[in-house]
This record gives C-alpha cells, structure tokens and sequence, in this order.
C-alpha cells in the first residue's frame, strides 16, 4: 500500500514536471540510489562511474553518494534516499552490520535492496547481492604469494611471512582471510612457512576501515619487534591501499636495495599505484576485479526487479548474513603480477597503457 502510495506520488511528480516542459525524464524507469563507501580508494570510484553509466544507458536516474567511511554520514544518505523516494537501493556498506533500521523502512515502502560488493549483514530486508567471489580471491593472494616466494627466494629453507586482514566490520575480510588461510595454513602446519610475529586470526590481523596508514604502522611494529637478525620474505596484505602502507614501511628500513631483497607484498583492486608499483618491482601482485562487470551485474538484478523479472544469481549457499541467505552471483576475480598486466588491464580497456606507466 505504502509501495503504491509512494511510486502514485512519483508517477504524479514526472508527469506534472513532463506537462510544465522540464526536464524530461529520458526513458523514466525509476532512479536509483547507490550508497558507496568512500572516494580514497579508486575502485569505488570506478564502482560508482561504471554504475552511472550503465544505469542511465538502462534508462534510470541515478543518486549516487560516497561516505568518505563514515558510517552515520553513509546510514544518512541511505536515509535521504528512502525519502526522495527512489524505486531501489544499491549499497557497498562501511559496516556491514548497521543498516539493519534503514533497511526495514526501505522495506515498508517496497524499495529492493541490493548488498553491492559487501554483504549486508543481520537484516532480512537485503533482497540480492552481487560480489565476487571472495574466498577466491584469498586463494589467488595466497598462491600468488607462493608463486612469488618460490621465484625470488628458492634456497629458503623456511619463508617467514607476516599475514594482514581487512576491516573487520567487512563481511569480506573474512572470506579473504579464509581463503588465503586454506593455503597457507598447511604450509605453517608442514613448517615451510613461518609466521615469525606468531599474529594470526582476524580479531589480530584485521585492520579496520582498511586504512594504509593504520597497516603501515602495524608493519614497522611487526619489523622492530620480529625482524631485527631475520629477514621477513612476504606479507600478506588483502588490499592494494594496505600494500603500498605497508611497502613503505618495508623500503623505510632497507627492503628493495643492497642485499635486502624486497618481500613478496601481494594486494588486491589493481588500483593504478599498485599496478605502477608492480611494474616497478615493488609489490608482487593484486587481484583484479572488473568494477565494469560488478556494475553489469548490478543493474541486470535491479532492472529484473524493479520491470518484473527473474535477477540472475549464481550461488545460494554462500553468504548468509545471519539472518537469510541472501541469493547471489558471483564474479570470477583475476590474479595479477608483472607478467600479465597488459592482458588483463590494458587489451580489457580497463587501463589505458599511459594511466599505467
Ligand atoms: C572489497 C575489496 C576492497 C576492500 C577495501 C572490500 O570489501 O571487496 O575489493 O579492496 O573492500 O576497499
């Protein structure tokens, strides 16, 4: 009732606005609000342009907003565009536990919401999610740092590596972690691998709102208290943003010249300072996740819903939020290190060869 109260007062309003000559509402199927976290991460801002333009090609409106990862300004813009009425939700949450309120008013007005990236957590009122498939890209990390171990340090009898974790209020750092571990973890049990800090588990490793400054000190602490009489050979970081913090940390003390050779730093986003700095020589690797398709996805879900269709999912197992399983469909990551930057970042288009140079 409420639902139909709602889109009568927004068919009224385009009307009235389509009588009095303005603006005409293009192809008018409705606006879409799309929360996103923050703009200090570049991948979100490729998420909101990609978004944009794909739902605008669709024949939607679109709000997008950015909460610079402050969670009451990002429940706000949730909030605000509940208000203005839009016919459905798209959000990359900052925490993923507290939108449980705005949720069950966007419910009551019939607004469909859509878990972008980032899992919803403890609400019923989350409809579909569209992600990657996280678990996969801590299995890429981990073999990635492997693969790199075993090319720049063969003759080590023992590789010790310092593990890091996303923001603990991201569903996703879990299934990052996890992944990574169900590597890595054999190889500590066997002894081939040495986490010397002992620091393992996300309530340890995590580093919230995944914030590089925050990694990069956690770093030079792990160095100044573990690697004083021993080298450390690789560090497991889950986010390009925390690589570069903690790549920092390793150069401020040596690493990358003389006879210090530089860790195996792995990553994720493929943001254009990682990429530069794997063509440098300096992180090892990412993991690229096409922001062109996350949105694809997106919009293929929220046009089914909102025009009476069936969103394409792919996984009904995976991600329960602790209140449903919420349907998904999951992309396929892509792993990257020096040797296929131009295959996968460049001939994609998703790179220009001189962004990257
Ligand atoms: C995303 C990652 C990103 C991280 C930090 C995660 O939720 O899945 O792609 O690196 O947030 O922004």
């Amino acid at each position: 009732m409420l639902n139909f109260t709602r889109r009568a007062a927004v068919a009224l309003l385009a009307a009235s606005t389509a009588l009095s000559g303005g603006a005409a509402l293009a192809q008018d199927k409705g606006t879409v609000g799309i929360a996103m976290p923050t703009k200090s991460s570049a991948r979100w801002i490729s998420d909101g342009e990609s978004m944009v333009q794909q739902f605008e090609d669709a024949g939607y409106e679109t709000i997008l907003q950015y909460a610079e990862d402050d969670i009451p300004t990002q429940l706000a813009q949730v909030e605000n565009m509940i208000v203005r009425g839009v016919d459905a939700l798209v959000i990359a949450a900052i925490d993923g536990t507290t939108l449980s309120n705005a949720l069950a008013n966007a419910a009551a007005s019939g607004i469909p919401v859509i878990a972008y990236d980032r899992l919803i957590r403890d609400s019923g009122n989350v409809d579909y999610y569209a992600t990657f498939d996280n678990f996969q890209v801590g299995v890429q990390q981990a073999e990635s740092l492997v693969a790199g171990l075993e090319e720049r340090f063969p003759d080590a009898e023992v590789w010790n590596v310092e593990l890091f974790g996303g923001s603990p209020d991201d569903n996703n750092a879990y299934f990052f972690y996890d992944g990574a571990m169900s590597v890595l973890q054999p190889m500590i049990d066997e002894g081939k691998i040495n986490v010397v800090s002992g620091q393992m588990g996300m309530d340890t490793v995590g580093t919230l709102r995944w914030d590089g400054s925050v990694a990069q000190a956690r770093m030079d602490n792990l160095l100044s208290a573990n690697y004083t009489d021993t080298p450390v050979h690789g560090v497991l970081s889950p986010y390009d943003g925390l690589s570069i913090g903690i790549l920092s940390s390793l150069k401020g003390v040596g690493y990358g010249s003389g006879d210090m050779p530089m860790p195996i730093v792995t990553g994720q986003d493929a943001e254009i300072p990682s990429v530069k700095s794997i063509q440098a020589g300096e992180q090892y690797s990412t993991i690229f996740k096409d922001t062109r398709e996350l949105a694809r996805v997106t919009v293929g879900m929220v046009d089914a819903l909102l025009q009476g269709g069936q969103p394409e999912i792919n996984d009904t197992e995976t991600y329960d939020n602790g209140v449903k399983i919420v349907p998904s469909y999951l992309l396929e990551p892509l792993p990257v290190d020096a040797s296929n930057i131009t295959e996968r970042l460049v001939d994609t288009g998703y790179y220009t060869a001189d962004q990257i140079q």
